[in-house]
């Protein structure tokens, strides 16, 4: 306990001294900013009583100590209720749509499967103001470079009316809207399709599925192609792998991969194509074309493009995948995710809020749960937690 104490007067300590650097370094920063053309009364709007936001740095540090396995991502991001929602939200924009996919040539299928894992369809944007948080970053000297030039933009975006200072909130690290775009990817991509003269993405839906589309777009994206779909490899395949491993799709179909639905439609021979194995060569197998890049673009991952990619598909009616993941322990949906929590919280367990995200609280419940039936814990919401919760005698 005295240790604990002594360790926070000393972060306190520190605190008090990183305040003194904090407004020397806002000062600094608001000055350079009016040397770049941002109005003084814009300055005073964004700067005035400024404190860094500490919660911005523990998420830049952030070591997740639980890897997120492929099979758990894909099971929260493409569950049956985000395929409901997406094909609700076909309906509903239909128009809208069919005007972005006319003109940028993405199809309506992606731009929604865009929306759905970026914000839960405008749900969830994100509740950060994006001002606090960047110069918390800058401040601190993390990718300072970087992040000072998100905030310029945002204070571009802020002086140009084009969204109300209040509305340009986002996650901690500067992203925001509908279409969680960083600050410069907003100025370099983002469109007005609902003609009101503004570049909205945060309240306008015509604007966030127009800009989506549009940075498909800039991105590479192939008019009525397919992003890829799943193969099947010939037994002990040892060939070439990798989305950055590019070749004529005739080289793979020479090595005896084909696509698992024998109705797949197929690219030319020369398409170039990658095989994407992202659990290894025991799991679900992909050809990739480059729609699959333009998706991986928006955000650099592998996991994150096959989301999209699939719930893409899902949202046209296709299957799931064919081949399982190689796990005995397979992920869990959001609705089951919440199912875990209310069993956790029924047992007692402090889980925060029951929403279906897994986050500190809930993964030392789990593991609280694991340790209590004798199963080692990993604090995963896996199926198997969830059978033994059901399982488990009421208490
Ligand atoms: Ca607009």
């Amino acid at each position: 306990m005295k240790n604990a104490l002594t360790a926070l007067a000393l972060s306190c300590a520190a605190l008090s001294a990183n305040a003194q650097t904090f407004e020397t370094c806002v000062a600094g920063l608001r000055q350079a900013a009016g040397a770049q053309g941002v109005s003084a009364q814009t300055l005073d709007l964004v700067f005035k009583g400024l404190e860094p936001d500490e919660t911005v740095l523990k998420a830049f540090d952030f070591q997740p100590e639980f890897r997120t396995p492929i099979w758990d991502y894909l099971a929260g991001l493409v569950d049956d209720e985000r395929v409901a929602d997406g094909q609700a939200k076909l309906k509903e924009w239909s128009k809208t749509l069919a005007e972005a996919e006319q003109k940028y040539g993405v199809d309506r299928y992606t731009i929604v499967a865009v929306w759905g894992v970026e914000s839960n369809f405008g749900r969830i944007q994100g509740t950060r103001a994006l001002v606090r948080s960047l110069v918390t970053l800058v401040c601190a000297n993390k990718r300072q470079a970087f992040f000072k030039g998100e905030l310029w933009a945002t204070l571009k975006i802020a002086q140009s009316g084009d969204i109300p200072l209040q509305n340009l909130v986002g996650s901690w690290a500067g992203a925001f809207g509908q279409t969680q775009f960083m600050p410069t990817t907003y100025q370099r991509i983002a469109v007005d399709v609902d003609g009101d003269g503004k570049r909205d993405i945060v309240n306008s839906v015509p604007d966030a599925l127009g800009s989506t589309a549009n940075y498909l777009k800039q991105a590479g994206w192939v008019s009525g192609a397919n992003w890829g779909y799943e193969v099947q490899l010939p037994k002990g395949y040892a060939g070439p792998s990798g989305r950055t491993t590019r070749q004529p799709l005739a080289q793979f179909t020479k090595l005896g991969i084909k696509p698992i639905k024998s109705d797949q439609t197929v690219p030319s021979e020369t398409t170039q194509a990658a095989l994407l194995l992202p659990a290894g060569p025991s799991g679900p197998a992909f050809m990739v074309f480059r729609n699959f890049d333009a998706m991986y673009s928006y955000n650099a991952a592998e996991s994150y493009a096959l989301s999209i990619a699939h719930l893409a598909d899902r949202l046209r009616g296709g299957a799931r995948f064919s081949t399982p993941w190689p796990t005995d322990d397979p992920g869990t949906s959001r609705a089951e995710r919440r199912e875990v929590q209310q069993r956790l919280a029924a047992r007692g367990y402090d889980i925060g809020e029951i929403d279906g995200m897994i986050g500190t609280k809930s993964r030392l419940a789990i593991s609280e749960f694991q340790t209590s039936i004798g199963v080692k814990p990993d604090g995963r919401a896996g199926q198997r937690v969830l059978q033994a919760l059901r399982a488990a005698k009421p208490k």
